[in-house]
Order: C-alpha cells, then sequence, then structure tokens
C-alpha cells in the first residue's frame, strides 16, 4: 500500500516540472506529473530518463537508485489521480490567470496535502493564495534551473500561509536534499529580483557594446567568483522567461530599474529563447554554451 505522506503531485511538465519530478522520484517520493498538452506529456518520461542517464554516464547517479526511481514517477491524465498528495508543486508558465485557475482546483482536490507549493519566479504569493479556500496550505517553493544541479529552495510565505506550511516545506526541501533560504512574499522575492537586476545591466552593456556576452560572463565568473555568469544563466533559465519576470518586476517594484531591455524583446521576437530553442546570448551544442 502507498503512503500517502509520500506522494507528490507535480502541474506542469515543462522545463522545471520535469526536473523537479527527477529529484522527488530519486528522493523516493512517488511522484505523479499532469502535464496538460497531451503530447507534452508523452514526452515526460523520456525526458526525465534522458537526464537521469547523462547523469548515469558521468558518474553523478547509480543506476540502480535511477532503476527504483523510475518505477515511483508516472504521468496522470487530471489532477484528480493526484487527489492523495502531500506535497503539491505547481510548475506552469508564469500567468497569474493560469495558476489561480489551477489552485482554485488544486484546493478542492488535494483536500489531505500539507502544502500547496507554486514553482512562480515572480508572480505573488498573496494573489496566487487568494483563489483557495484555504490559503495557509499555499507558499511558494522556489526550485532553481536545473533542479538536479541546483541546491536551493526558496521558501516564499505570503500574508496568509501558515506555520505549519512554512515547517512542511522545510520538511519536504530537506527530504529531497536541497537547502532553503526564507523570504517573504515581495515582488521577485530575493532571488529573482537580484538575478533578474544584474542580468538586465549585463544586457544593456551588451547593447552599449561594452563588452561581448561571454566577456561580461567571464568578469563575472572569474572577477567575483560567480558560478555562472548572468548572461549565460539567462540562456538556460530561457529568455521569454526573463522578460516575463522583468516584466512583472517593472510593473511591481520599479518601471525603470526592472524596464526589459530592447536587445531581450528583439532576442524573444526573433525566437532566440537561449538554451532550449538552441540559441541565446550564446548558440548552444547540447550542454555547450558556444560564443556567438
Ligand atoms: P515551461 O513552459 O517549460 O513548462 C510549463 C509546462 O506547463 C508546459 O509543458 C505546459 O504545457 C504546462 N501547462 C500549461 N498549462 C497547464 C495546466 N493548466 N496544467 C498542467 N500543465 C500545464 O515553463 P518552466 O520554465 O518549467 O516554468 C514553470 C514555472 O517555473 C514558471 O512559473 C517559471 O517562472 C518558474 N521557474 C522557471 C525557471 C526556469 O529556469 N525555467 C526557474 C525557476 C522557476
Amino acid at each position: 500500500m502507498t503512503d500517502d505522506s509520500r506522494i507528490v503531485l507535480i502541474v506542469g511538465g515543462g522545463t522545471m516540472g520535469r526536473g523537479i519530478a527527477g529529484v522527488c522520484a530519486l528522493a523516493g517520493f512517488d511522484t505523479l506529473i499532469y502535464e496538460a498538452d497531451v503530447a507534452a506529456r508523452g514526452r515526460v518520461p523520456s525526458s526525465i530518463h534522458a537526464s537521469w542517464k547523462r547523469a548515469v554516464d558521468s558518474g553523478k547517479l547509480d543506476s540502480e537508485k535511477v532503476r527504483e526511481a523510475a518505477d515511483r514517477v508516472r504521468t496522470i491524465a487530471g489532477i484528480e489521480e493526484g487527489a492523495g498528495a502531500a506535497y503539491v508543486v505547481e510548475a506552469v508558465p508564469e500567468s497569474l490567470p493560469l495558476k489561480e485557475k489551477i489552485f482554485r482546483d488544486l484546493d478542492r482536490v488535494c483536500a489531505g496535502a500539507r502544502l500547496l507549493g507554486s514553482n512562480t519566479s515572480s508572480l505573488s504569493i498573496a494573489s496566487i493564495a487568494r483563489a483557495a479556500a484555504r490559503p495557509d496550505r499555499v507558499i511558494g517553493i522556489h526550485f532553481f534551473n536545473p533542479v538536479a544541479v541546483m541546491p536551493l529552495i526558496e521558501i516564499v510565505y505570503g500574508p496568509g500561509t501558515s506555520e505549519a506550511t512554512i515547517a512542511a516545506a522545510g520538511e519536504f526541501a530537506a527530504a529531497l536534499g536541497k537547502k532553503t533560504v526564507r523570504v517573504k512574499d515581495a515582488p521577485g522575492f530575493a532571488t529573482s529580483r537580484l538575478g533578474v537586476a544584474l542580468g538586465l545591466e549585463a544586457m544593456r552593456m551588451v547593447e552599449e557594446g561594452i563588452a561581448s556576452a561571454a566577456d561580461i560572463d567571464r568578469a563575472m565568473e572569474l572577477g567575483y567568483g560567480h558560478r555562472m555568469g548572468p548572461l549565460k544563466t539567462t540562456d538556460l533559465v530561457g529568455l521569454d522567461v526573463r522578460l516575463s519576470i522583468a516584466e512583472a518586476l517593472a510593473a511591481g517594484l520599479d518601471p525603470v530599474r526592472f524596464a526589459p531591455p530592447k536587445i531581450l524583446r528583439e532576442l524573444v521576437a526573433e525566437g532566440r529563447l537561449g538554451k532550449k530553442s538552441g540559441r541565446g546570448f550564446y548558440r548552444w551544442e547540447g550542454d555547450d554554451a558556444k560564443e556567438e
């Protein structure tokens, strides 16, 4: 019999949902993924297995552990099949109306869940929570990309989030082997606000011809000890994702400081979305970023 406290429901099987699912299954959770797009849903398991295989091939994961995890992850055709979940993580695109609808449904369906978490990078947890009859269970549980590698979960509490939910988020993060920071609900939280500020300034510097994208990144990597420069990070996150966060921060915090630079809008309009589309500030060959 399945222990309900070990069931995780993930809503959205894109970049983040797949990464979060992979980490949950490896940590021993029965992991259910609801992806709305049926074609994309079909690709979710193979994509998770492919990333596990890369980790096994490079000696970072044990193949027996992966075999066990593979039995614990499956896609579902509707969130009702995840009704017994103890932990819920929503990872659908960054749209408040979309997330509101999902939290209205999750609140009704997942009556016994310890937390209803959103992986939002910039939306207000209070606004998302307003859709739920029990806003005390709604919390930001912000993973980073690539989820398997990045050790942080930013726990974002809204005005209505209960201490019990914050504690449950901490226990969930610990069970996944992640470290946490606890941040009050405010536009961009701690990480997106600082990360995007740096990223937008780096883009303005490319626009002004101050240095190449690669040299700006190298400056921060070698001069300041950042593991990855701001433009490569933007390519990894997705330029479209960064643009929507910048727009949210411009609307919610400061329209001048967070105004999306022209180059960002132009690259997104051209379909240069970063690693996922093969080109952004860099040209991508698999995991390798080549200078433009
Ligand atoms: P994505 O576009 O790669 O994936 C989103 C997935 O959700 C898509 O597969 C889409 O088909 C699916 N979806 C849409 N509507 C749905 C619905 N009603 N029910 C179920 N699935 C639905 O996006 P992503 O990059 O994975 O981002 C997801 C969330 O995570 C966003 O809020 C984003 O801001 C946040 N985030 C992203 C990153 C990143 O680096 N990409 C990092 C941290 C947080």
